[in-house]
């Protein structure tokens, strides 16, 4: 009946769309079952606007249908189930909205209480004492008795539950509106149905038959046809891994398209020699550099040689040696007559850099100058001047140097730290600091360890580099979790490390929502110390955002020169502050910072040669989520591992670092978490084809071209951002 409807609709349908492209480009209103009505909200609510995109809005899972389940055998209270059951009894409690409707069913094996606070009166209809209908959903155990929250009700299969032959159903992503509208789970997946029922024999194959063939794909109808209405798991399985793969694939394409057109066109400054300065300093430096910096540095050497502009992101831990590795490189564009510069995101940070560079500066004579925004009009006109007429060679800086009067003689260089702080328009402005059109070489440093998978698509078409060995000598950091209960515990210990003659940091969390009360925590926290360690036996420094920067120099260092026993302070010393007399970091209010902070803060301490500590102090209602989170940030100290475990926790979107970029795409299917594998396979297979056809040129790949044009793989060109 339904489809002989679809068969005639099908006609008319066909007569009515032939000067579309095809049945999936026309509007999703004239699929049976939606209508003007149903459709606003598709459109509205799930951004499907076409019959081929309905087609292309895939399950998130699916529901086992083929089993039914005895009551007496559900133990768990995670997973779902479906269970067969007689309403025994049906009662409603409760008045207005606080109306529930309490439903006990029974198979031969126990009992079961259904509850539904909406909908009471259509409900309580259907489910009459004495009749038999399966019930799906979440069973929970509540005062030890097991129910479950608004079941989906089945009427019976046919012929008893010996010839039940169910399959996997289909579950789509749906909303509050969605569900008002009338469009449930069940009508969602009739329209899906009608969808392929019309659409499935225009669907285009968008691989070329020979990628199929190698890499043992399923074809692309296959695929909608089964990731929708399985067949079986094997074919679901089939499907999913075919979508999965094409989308990755295709995203990795594009990204290493891009990377080769741009390498091949952008033309960049060729820096031949090493210099004098380059080696001066390296000469004088008190300790070799490690393995990994020097393998760095080599990979920056042949883009600085290449003659196409360098665009690489240097990724490696805190304190495994990235300043120096920048200062290498600043000192080779010097070396070769250009000028260079070096940005960072606060202002502490870009002192902190003047410091230490100007110290491995001095063997080379190369002068540096410091730019922010605190620099007095007076500062500024000389060093304006020095960038101007090129006897600047070095500037470190914040923001202030993206300033439109900041005007460079011949920048060959920029290097950006911690550039997940920047927005886009800042590095874009930066970018245009070049002269004559050739934009300067650009290397971006991260502490934030990106999961590979991650940084394949974030930065697909940027240069990885990666830090992966630590300085040596350093130990590693003892981590401890602790309940307030053990708070004297942490002050006799803190008592303990400052009589041996280390110090101490202690942060507090600042979440930009609750500024006040989170000032108030520092605050307090502050007084307490200063109760426990009193002056003038012990000196306690305070570091915040509401401090002038005067204060905060002047505390900061107090700290750094060794005065003060204690630094209190919010996140401002999150990033990059080193004083390696600093032993213990103790962080409040630790299950309210993410894992990457939490990692980046720990690596304040351990850069001395004494044994460092990391205390861990969290609040009496902490969630198993950020319990896990600080188990972890005790049981592991590589963070690379780390980030992995972040993503794998809250999922890529979230991760820090990738907040304000964003990802370049937003995945339909594939997963950066779980699908690591698929995209590395994708990738050197995207590499391989590049190889053999850069462009995308030859008949067999015309399909894939095409597939690149569309806007979804548009994706930001992230190089010139950066
Ligand atoms: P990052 O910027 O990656 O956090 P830094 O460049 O600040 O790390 O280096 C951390 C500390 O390690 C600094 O005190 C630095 O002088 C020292 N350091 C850097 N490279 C080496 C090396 N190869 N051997 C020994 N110490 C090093
Ligand atoms: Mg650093």
């Amino acid at each position: 009946m339904w489809h002989t409807n679809i068969g005639n609709f099908h006609l008319i349908f066909t007569k009515f769309v032939n000067m579309h492209k095809s049945i999936l480009d026309s509007d999703i209103q004239f699929l049976p079952g939606v209508g003007p009505k149903r459709a606003l909200l598709l459109k509205s609510e799930l951004e499907v606007f076409t019959i081929g995109d309905l087609l292309h809005l895939f399950p998130f899972r699916y529901i086992d249908r083929s089993t039914i389940q005895k009551i007496g055998s559900i133990t768990t209270d995670a997973a779902y189930v479906q269970v067969l059951g007689q309403v025994i009894s049906s009662s409603v409690t409760g008045v207005g909205r606080k109306q529930r409707l309490s439903v006990v069913i029974t198979d031969d094996t126990s009992q079961m209480e259904l509850v539904f606070f909406r909908g009471i009166k259509y409900t309580a209809e259907k489910l009459k004492v004495g009749s038999t209908f399966l019930f799906f959903g979440k069973p929970s155990f509540f005062n030890g008795k097991l129910n479950m929250v608004h079941p989906e009700i089945d009427f019976p299969p046919t012929g008893g539950p010996q010839n039940f032959s169910g399959t996997l159903t289909g579950v789509y992503a749906s909303t509050e509106k969605l569900k008002n509208g009338g469009i449930t789970g069940r009508v969602m997946n009739k329209m899906m149905e009608a969808a392929i029922g019309m659409g499935i024999q225009d669907i285009q194959e968008t691989l070329p038959d020979y990628i199929l063939r190698e890499k043992g794909l399923c074809p692309l109808n296959f695929a909608i046809r089964n990731i929708h209405f399985p067949v079986n798991q094997a074919s679901l399985d089939k499907a999913r891994y075919r979508l999965k793969w094409e989308e990755l694939f295709l995203l990795q394409l594009s990204l290493l398209k891009q990377k080769y057109i741009r390498s091949r066109n952008e033309v960049g400054i060729k820096m031949l020699r090493v210099g004098s300065p380059f080696n001066a300093c390296y000469n004088a430096l008190p300790y070799s550099l490690t393995g990994a910096q020097k393998r760095v540095i080599k990979e920056i050497r042949a883009d600085l040689m290449s003659g196409h502009q360098m665009n690489r992101l240097l990724q490696g831990d805190v304190g495994s040696g990235k300043t120096m590795v920048a200062v290498l490189t600043a000192l080779i564009a010097i070396g070769n007559g250009y000028q260079a510069c070096i940005m960072a995101p606060t202002e502490v940070l870009a002192q902190q850099h003047y410091a230490n560079i100007s110290k491995y500066l001095a063997p080379t004579g190369i002068h540096c100058e410091l730019l922010t925004g605190s620099t007095t009009p007076a500062g500024r006109k000389p060093i304006h001047e020095g960038l101007c007429d090129g006897s600047l060679k070095l500037i470190i800086g914040t923001h202030a140097l993206l300033e439109d009067d900041v005007i460079f003689k011949n920048l060959g260089l920029a290097i950006i730290d911690e550039q997940h702080r920047f927005g886009v328009d800042q590095r874009s402005k930066l970018w245009a600091k070049g002269n004559a059109g050739v934009p300067p070489h650009v290397l971006v440093m991260t502490a934030t360890p990106i999961p590979r998978t991650l940084a394949m698509t974030l930065y697909g078409d940027l240069d990885v580099s990666i830090i992966d060995e630590m300085p040596p000598g350093r130990k590693p950091v003892k981590t401890y979790c602790f309940g307030e209960a053990k708070r004297p515990v942490l002050y006799k210990f803190m008592a303990k490390q400052i009589s041996l003659g280390r110090q101490i940091f202690i942060v507090y969390p600042l979440i930009f929502e609750s500024e006040k009360l989170d000032y108030q925590n520092l605050e307090k926290g502050y007084e307490d110390i200063v109760e426990h360690f009193p002056y003038p036996s012990y000196k306690v420094a305070i570091v915040h955002g509401q401090q002038s920067n005067e204060d905060k120099m002047l505390n900061m260092n107090a700290f750094a020169s060794g005065r003060a026993n204690i630094l209190v302070s919010t996140t401002v010393i999150e990033v990059g502050v080193d004083v390696p007399n600093a032993s213990v970091m103790v962080i409040e209010s630790a299950e309210r910072f993410g894992l990457s902070q939490l990692h980046q803060l720990r690596g304040r301490v351990g850069r001395g040669s004494e044994e460092s500590f990391c205390v861990l102090m969290h609040g009496r209602k902490v969630s198993n989520e950020s319990m896990k989170r600080l188990n972890l940030m005790c049981a592991t100290e590589n963070g690379f591992d780390l980030a992995e475990e972040d993503m794998k926790m809250r999922g890529p979107g979230d991760l820090e670092g990738t907040q304000q970029s964003g990802l370049p795409i937003e995945l339909n299917i594939a997963s950066l978490t779980h699908d690591g594998t698929i995209l590395s396979d994708a990738r050197s297979y995207a590499e391989h084809i590049l190889a053999q056809d850069p462009t995308l040129e030859k008949p067999e790949n015309e399909s894939l071209a095409a597939e690149l044009r569309k806007d979804k793989y548009n994706v930001k060109d992230y190089s010139k951002i950066s």
